[in-house]
């Protein structure tokens, strides 16, 4: 036995917790010289500035000559000189209760904001706890109505799958897409790929390949994808040097997007500069709050932050998350756009996971999570997110749960069967018509039906590089797959298309926070700009949009539940008379309820309710007894019918039996509630133990005492998958009803 006594190790308790999944996590001891410290970390300067003639030359404690590279492009361009010394001077606890004050406009906020420098932002926003963050997020965000970003990859690249998965997430709710390689030269054919499987299913749709930087402009340029996210920005300048940049080539980049009419926003998060060892002993949320006030000063409209590559860095400290949280708030409070992270998955348990998510959620945010992967976890070439396709019922039902929009919905199976399958035929056409490649039927049947990768064994790993190449080499741009779906039937998917390279024209999705609604209106902090002021205002679903959110597919009606129950009505069960008392000792009658025979043919744990009676008849013949099928018509409570069968019975003992499957014995001189023997949980009742309770009932009747059944135990959420059902099925038996003698039933064999 493994036994503290012998091994020398834990205890079975602890041996037990050690195995719990959350114990896969790594958690730190703080390590405030390496960055490992979510606040206050030893460098974090004290927040200062000085303006001299519009010029800031004193910046968090350093004056001009010892700034480095994002020091001075911060204080050039992400600082309000002329308001930095009026809102620096606000008291930071003040200022933080104006955050989370329902009566201080967010546009006042968001105008001191622009004055302030990063260590004053991450000392203000430090102060707010968890649930002053939620209040903050309701009221900081730039959108009113929230929406969600998608991950859409595959481990072959497979663009039939692809496409197919695209249409998925779109129908599904997601309005950005994000892809993204395991191997890099198929970058050009996963970009149309998604792009075109995105247009089968709604107009709008935001597609992104993430790649080296270059070539994902050169996907931009051509129209390939439609927006991009993943120029990312550090806190410390070693890091950022590392990758060969300053924040200057940083925002070149920003405005090449920009003057292509693309929408970009740049990436940064916590504990990044601490996992690349180079934090300078600074904490990773004043380190973030240096990237939010570049990313400010470069232009970009919006950030994707909240830990996102090293979101499990943070989550490893004390106040770890709430860090992330923090760094989303500040994003909003800088008046960018916000694309809260919920990327990587930060952690192995289910629990700790919600638990990171869930503030945000609730609160509300531009994009939920910067990249939800709608395709199952070994197929995110991101690695895993924080949810994933294994969790989208999960998230649907949380929003049911809370009436929250957390910008997913519902989608009903043939809708995205047929989705997939047209998806997957545009992209075979566009790949015949543009000489990318030729899929077979095998392929795309399997594509189409696919839960992931690994069911589509007929994928030809080697198409994609090539499409790819002959996409790069040939000149392919988004005018080239319109007119192929044009040519080939597709008219719908290429007006889709070509009114996402239309929208480039006119520049209104470069407005902060733009996504397109299914009609091709922007919603960005210009039309749709979040107001919240408390309690009835802000964001509220509409009755259609709350209609999505509630309706999920997995309901299920009482007119479900009784067409359910006549499906398996059969003519077996039927009344042979008036019930009379018996006197024959041998006598035992099996009381049912009055549903039963009627509306209820079937209990919870899926057995005719004539087999039920055919075990409980069995059982008592093994004893020797005669069993007599009595049905109770005015009472539905379990109890009654029992004693009521009870006093019936010439031996005195009863069964009384509830059609959705409850069981119990009962004797004739006991109180109602007193019964012999009970099964309560429906649902876990075997064929065996109504037997068996058949052959307790006859041994009672003997006057035996037979050892008590037992419930079987279950260690499942068994109330939570029947508790519905049991409310219909009650409300069926209480419709049943009638005031009508106890009738002696029969069974046709
Ligand atoms: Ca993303």
């Amino acid at each position: 036995m493994d036994m503290k006594s012998e091994t020398g190790g834990p205890i079975g308790r602890f041996r037990f917790m050690n195995e719990q999944r959350v114990n896969l996590d790594g958690f730190a001891t703080p390590a405030p010289e390496l960055g490992l410290v979510a606040f206050d970390g030893p460098n974090d300067p004290a927040p200062s500035i000085r303006v001299i003639d519009g010029r800031v030359v004193e910046l968090d404690g350093r004056a001009e000559a010892e700034f480095d590279t994002i020091d001075a492009f911060i204080a050039r361009y992400g600082i309000d000189t002329g308001m930095a010394e009026q809102a620096m001077a606000i008291d930071s606890l003040e200022f933080a209760r104006r955050l989370v004050h329902p009566d201080v406009p967010r546009e006042t906020l968001v105008r001191d904001a622009a004055g302030m420098t990063p260590a004053k932002l991450a000392d203000v926003l430090s102060r707010l706890n968890a649930a002053e963050l939620v209040m903050a997020m309701t009221k900081l965000r730039a959108r009113r109505t929230p929406s969600n970003q998608a991950h859409v990859t595959n481990r072959s690249d497979d663009p039939l799958l692809l496409a197919a998965d695209a249409a998925t997430a779109a129908a599904f709710g997601f309005r950005e897409i994000e892809t993204t390689v395991p191997v890099l030269a198929d970058a050009p054919s996963n970009a149309v790929a998604v792009t075109i499987g995105a247009a089968v299913a709604s107009p709008g749709m935001l597609v992104q390949c993430s790649v080296e930087e270059a070539i994902e402009l050169d996907l931009g340029m051509r129209g390939l994808v439609s927006y991009a996210e993943t120029v990312s920005l550090y806190g410390t300048e070693p890091i950022f040097v590392d990758g060969d940049d300053t924040p200057w080539s940083k925002a070149f980049l920003a405005s090449a997007y920009a003057s292509r009419g693309v929408k970009m926003r740049v990436t940064s998060g916590g504990g990044a500069e601490a996992l690349m060892g180079g934090a300078e002993g600074c904490s990773m949320f004043y380190l973030e709050a240096r990237c939010v006030a570049l990313a400010r000063a470069m232009g970009a409209q919006g950030v994707q932050n909240g830990g996102i590559d090293s979101a499990a860095v943070a989550g490893a400290v004390p106040g770890g998350v709430r860090s992330l949280m923090a760094e989303n708030a500040m994003v909003m409070l800088r008046n960018l756009e916000a694309c809260t992270g919920n990327d990587a998955l930060m952690s192995e348990s289910d629990v700790r996971r919600t638990s990171r998510t869930h503030p945000i959620f609730i609160a509300g945010s531009d994009f939920i999570c910067s990249g939800f992967g709608s395709i199952q976890r070994y197929d995110n070439m991101f690695g895993p997110s924080q949810w994933n396709a294994e969790d989208i019922d999960d998230f649907l039902a949380m929003q049911r749960d809370w009436g929250v929009d957390g910008g997913l919905r519902t989608a009903a199976e043939p809708d995205v069967a047929a989705l997939r399958e047209r998806a997957a035929e545009a992209v075979t056409a566009v790949y015949r018509w543009l000489g990318l490649g030729d899929f077979s039927a095998e392929w795309a049947a399997q594509a189409v039906d696919a839960a992931g990768s690994k069911d589509v064994s007929a994928a030809d790993l080697v198409l994609p590089m090539n499409a790819s190449r002959t996409i790069m080499d040939t000149g392919i741009t988004m005018l080239d797959v319109i007119a192929a779906l044009e040519e080939n039937g597709f008219g719908v998917e290429a007006a889709r298309c070509l009114d996402m390279l239309k929208a480039r024209v006119t520049g209104d999705y470069l407005q902060t926070a733009a996504i397109f609604d299914e009609q091709m209106n922007v919603l960005s902090l210009v039309t749709d700009p979040n107001r919240y002021a408390g309690p009835g205002t802000g964001y509220r679903p509409s009755a259609a949009r709350q209609g999505e959110i509630d309706n999920i597919r997995q309901q299920v009606s009482v007119a479900d539940l009784r067409a359910a129950q006549r499906a398996h009505q059969t003519s077996a069960i039927r009344v042979a008379g008036i019930a009379a008392p018996d006197h024959d000792p041998r006598d035992v009658v099996i009381g049912v309820s009055p549903a039963t025979g009627r509306d209820v043919w079937v209990t919870l744990s899926g057995l005719p309710v004539t087999d039920v009676i055919d075990e409980l008849l069995a059982g008592l013949e093994e004893e020797g007894c005669v069993g007599r099928l009595v049905r109770f018509n005015r009472s539905i409570d379990l109890g009654m019918i029992g004693l009521g069968a009870a006093r019936l019975s010439g031996s005195g003992i009863g069964i009384g039996f509830q059609a959705k499957g409850t069981a119990l014995i009962h004797r004739r001189d006991l109180a109602t509630l007193a019964n012999l023997e009970l099964y309560s949980v429906a649902p876990t009742i075997t064929r065996d133990l109504y037997r068996l309770m058949g052959i307790n009932a006859g041994r009672h009747a003997k006057g035996m005492t037979p050892e008590p059944v037992r419930n079987p135990y279950s260690d499942e959420a068994i109330e939570a998958r029947y508790h519905t059902r049991v409310v219909s099925l009650v409300a069926m038996e209480r419709s049943c009803c009638r005031d009508l003698d106890p009738e002696l039933m029969e069974i046709d064999r």
